[in-house]
């Protein structure tokens, strides 16, 4: 490719809209261009990496038995309503009528859609398993895209749906995806966790999070030292205490009594005031579900964890309450919640269940209680509730976490029967009996993997492309291009070098030595070769290793291998 000839509109300045490093760098190396919120352009330079990228996910999904397939965009809304997704998706998903007046909306996932072709297809157990993937654009209508390619709203997706006989054999399926998708962004050159991780809207029992590490990322993850767990903070799993309170403990356990504390609402408040650490006190948190109220119980120093708590109460809506609630709950004003007296199910994070005498609301104005125990009040439930620490142990072998950010660019998650019931897409088992498909669902954002791996490689000067998902794997760079040694050897060396496979970008332009060098960092390709009058006149070849920064005198004899070697390694 000429860069004279190709869309490459490089910008000297950090646009002011772009906050991360990514997207700063994808638009200032003319990547991409915005054409309304969260909805992006794609032009030749990105163009070429999404091919790249896409091309290892092809060679993989096929290595490990999926076939493609092109799914449609737009959906009928009947799909959904069966699932029961029409009204549970909310506003992400972009709904329209056609002109027949029918409702419609774009496809922001494709479990509906390839359900739907399943159920119609397949009849005998013999037809399973299958594997279906496509890559192909997404819409979802997110509340506030940002970071460019990390969360916009129309984005490419390679998404893949597994169907099975049984649970083995969806479980096979689901590791297969699992090693597929661990080569994957191997081969992309990117540095990641795979971690467990929640299964949000999407449903199902089981799933995995592969997230590339970078400091940018929105996702918080734990991973052991010792041994391979990580899991998503969401997701992360509290070691439950492993001793009881001794009988001497319980046997010096204080009376419960009030203490007035005027004014003191918050954690900090109450324990200054009382000059108690925060991990002496018991915070009491009012929670509205779309079926009750219930009281959740976590150490002061804690955060409660929502997700782990809408797993448990298994209810569709879950929030804090607002101030009426709470008031008409404790019969107090917001602040001085307590478990005492508390007519709601109370449920309590395990942790608290390791404490005695400590500081409850005293639900009353101005109330606190002190030297409070768990036998005061009734708990209906303990459970893993809060928020991971840096204080707990790995919950697999005791080990110390790591706590590191992600952007997680690949799903794996086992649905189970979710779609297969709600749709009807049943098989006839060797008995001739009717089951459900075991269904399994598999996603990467394709332009978020380029995203993240921008991400985490890139210099003050720019981008630096992994090899393998680099636009151009050569840039042939001639200075002096007015000479026409100059200018024919480079011709040459272009022409060769694409003879030989490679793909090269030649800055055939007439601009000064420093503009080239700039944008050639800015673009990222792993080598550059330069040639000016005085190589020429040598016969060498200047190297320069984008990731490096190391600079070689070659000779024209020697290029071919040295490029091969500096290529395998960066
Ligand atoms: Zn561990």
């Amino acid at each position: 490719m000429r860069y004279s000839k190709m869309l490459l509109p490089t910008l000297k300045e950090d646009p002011a809209e772009a906050e991360v490093i990514s997207h700063k760098l994808m638009l200032r190396s003319g990547m991409i261009r915005k054409l309304a919120k969260g909805i992006y352009s794609c032009l030749p330079l990105a163009q070429r990496v999404f091919n790249k990228v896409q091309q290892i996910i092809r060679e993989e999904m096929e290595r490990a038995g999926a076939q493609e397939v092109t799914l449609p965009g737009v959906q009928p809304s009947d799909i959904w309503k069966e699932s029961g997704r029409w009204e549970m998706y909310g506003k992400e998903l972009l709904r329209f009528k056609d002109r027949n007046n029918r409702d419609f909306c774009l496809g922001p996932t494709h479990e509906e859609v390839v359900t739907d072709l399943i159920r119609r297809e397949i009849r005998s157990y013999r037809q399973l398993p299958l594997n279906l993937f496509q890559i192909q654009t997404k819409f979802r209508d997110e509340i506030r895209p940002r970071f460019g390619l990390m969360r916009c709203r129309e984005f490419v997706m390679k998404d893949a749906y597994s169907f099975d006989v049984d649970e083995d054999a969806a479980q096979e399926s689901y590791n297969r995806m699992f090693d597929a998708y661990i080569r994957i962004f191997e081969r992309c050159g990117l540095d990641f966790r795979a971690v467990e991780a929640d299964t949000g809207t999407i449903g199902g029992s089981f799933s995995h999070e592969f997230m590339v590490l970078a400091d940018s990322g929105e996702d918080a993850i734990v991973s052991c030292d010792s041994c391979n767990y990580a899991a998503n903070i969401e997701k992360a799993e509290v070691k439950p205490p492993d001793t009881d309170i001794d009988n001497e403990t319980l046997s010096r356990m204080k009376e419960a009594r009030k203490v007035l504390t005027p004014g003191k609402k918050t954690v900090e408040e109450v324990t200054d005031f009382l000059k108690i650490k925060p991990d002496r006190l018991v915070k009491t948190l009012i929670y509205e579900t779309d079926k009750e109220a219930v009281a959740v119980l976590v150490r002061g120093d804690h955060e409660v964890n929502e997700i782990k708590l809408r797993n448990l109460i298994d209810c569709n809506d879950l929030s804090l309450a607002g101030d009426d609630l709470i008031i008409k709950t404790t019969h107090a004003p917001v602040g001085f919640s307590g478990p005492i007296g508390l007519d709601i199910r109370i449920i309590t994070d395990n942790a608290v269940s390791q404490m005695c005498d400590f500081v409850t609301g005293g639900n009353e104005k101005d109330t606190h209680l002190i030297n409070v125990n768990l036998g005061d009040f009734k708990v209906d439930r303990y459970a893993d509730l809060r928020v991971i620490t840096n204080e707990d142990p790995c919950p697999r072998c005791g080990g110390k976490l790591s706590f590191k950010r992600g952007i997680e660019v690949g799903h794996v998650f086992k649905l189970g029967k979710k779609y297969s019931e709600a749709l009807g897409a049943t098989y006839l088992n060797a008995r001739g009996r009717e089951e459900s498909i075991i269904m399994g669902c598999y996603g990467i954002g394709v332009g978020r993997t380029i995203a993240a791996a921008i991400e985490q490689n890139h210099d003050s000067n720019g981008i630096i492309f992994p090899t393998s998902i680099a636009p151009f794997q050569v840039m042939v760079l001639p200075i002096n291009m007015d000479k026409s040694e100059v200018r024919d050897k480079s011709e040459a060396l272009y022409i060769s070098l694409k003879d030989e496979g490679y793909d090269v970008l030649i800055d055939d332009r007439d601009e000064s030595p420093g503009v080239k060098f700039k944008d050639a960092d800015l673009i990222g390709i792993p080598i550059r070769l330069t040639l000016s009058k005085k190589t020429s006149k040598d016969d060498m070849v200047e190297l320069k290793v984008r990731r490096t920064q190391e600079v070689i005198m070659v000779k024209k004899d020697d290029l071919l291998d040295e490029i091969q070697k500096y290529l395998q390694y960066s």
